[in-house]
């Protein structure tokens, strides 16, 4: 059964552990789908380079045996599954309850879903795949000719304990974000003209000068992308650092800002709504590596089989639709060797 969700790229996600449950039911059905995941063009020996089927040894379903050199290779080596403890299925499981519940679960509400005995396995696992999420995603977007860029900074309230009720501890946030089109414009759209976002780019800065700004709008978008943003002197110097840039009048209109900078004011405006129901309010401190969750989500939104890759650390192309696509020589070794 788990070989049916490796080749078919239309696959829905299951709408329930239950559902997913079926796919994967044991050790072997999951052990299979790691193996057809990350040797998508057959197995190559990491060892001696030669490309053979390897064999399987019952008893040890986490391991492939080279034919030729004899040596071993785990299947989960540069997972976040590496020398785990935990059955396979348990984190199978777990990462497809992180990639499609809406996020703010606890590890005791993780626990009890999982039905694991230790609170302490819960909670490790589910640090771990959330550290996953947080680490921010580096390549710089924008860099297709036909779409372009919208860029913009709101203030995100922080509570912070101790201080009573209210907003305290303002935090600048920039965004930019892709936009893209749809190629038949739905009669759904019409208010953004057929218009969508593509992926997205938050970050913590520490205030509105065009040195913030701008080193933001460099480190998050391709040089040569073509820019939209409001006529703050903050991003008055992008033509400088080479992008096409549009600076549009705002002067507080509303309906300037939703003709030219609708798609960034949609997310702003989510990300908000998002931190305020799951997290009731975020502090300072934690805050980038919320808006990194934020991100990881909202760029994986169409194809929730790569977030639950992404977790498990076997994703390669990270919008890629189909499962053929991946192949994890790109995977990077996780760095805590913390046993789970
Ligand atoms: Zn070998």
């Amino acid at each position: 059964m788990a070989i049916d969700v490796l080749e078919r790229g239309d696959l829905p996600f299951p709408g329930s552990l239950p559902e997913f449950q079926r796919l994967f039911p044991d050790e072997a059905a999951c052990a299979t789908y790691l193996e057809r995941a990350r040797w998508s063009d057959g197995f190559i020996c990491p060892h001696c380079g030669v490309a053979d089927e390897p064999r399987h040894i019952s008893t040890r379903p986490r391991v492939l045996r080279c034919r030729d050199c004899r040596r071993d290779t785990s299947i989960t080596a540069g997972t976040v599954m590496e020398r785990t403890h935990t059955p396979l299925s348990t984190w199978f499981w777990a990462a497809y309850l992180v990639a499609s519940q809406t996020p703010g679960m606890s590890a005791v509400q993780f626990q009890r879903q999982l039905g694991l005995s230790r609170y302490e396995t819960a909670f490790q696992i589910l640090h771990k795949l959330r550290a996953g999420m947080v680490r921010p995603d580096q390549d710089r977007i924008g860099c297709k000719s036909e779409e372009h860029v919208e860029a913009d900074e709101t203030y995100i309230g922080g509570r912070t304990r101790g201080k009573g009720r209210g907003v305290h501890d303002m935090v600048l946030v920039a965004g930019a974000v892709e936009v893209r089109q749809r190629k038949q414009q739905g009669s759904r759209n019409k208010r953004r003209t057929g218009r969508y976002a593509g992926r997205l780019r938050l970050a913590v800065v520490p205030d509105r000068s065009a040195r913030s700004l701008g080193g933001f709008i460099e480190r998050t978008v391709a040089p040569g992308a073509t820019i939209i943003t409001d006529d703050w002197s903050g991003y008055a110097k992008l033509a400088e650092r080479g992008y096409r840039h549009t600076a549009v009048a705002e002067r507080g209109d509303t309906q300037v800002t939703e003709t030219f900078l609708p798609i960034i004011h949609l997310v702003f405006s989510n990300l908000k709504t998002w931190l305020r129901g799951t997290h009731h309010g975020v502090s300072p401190q934690h805050l980038q590596a919320y808006l990194n969750e934020f991100t990881f989500r909202f760029n994986r939104r169409f194809y929730p089989f790569n977030t639950f890759r992404s977790l498990l650390g076997i994703a390669g192309d990270v919008t890629a639709p189909t499962y053929a696509e991946f192949y994890t020589n790109k995977s990077q070794p996780t760095t805590s060797s913390r046993r789970v």
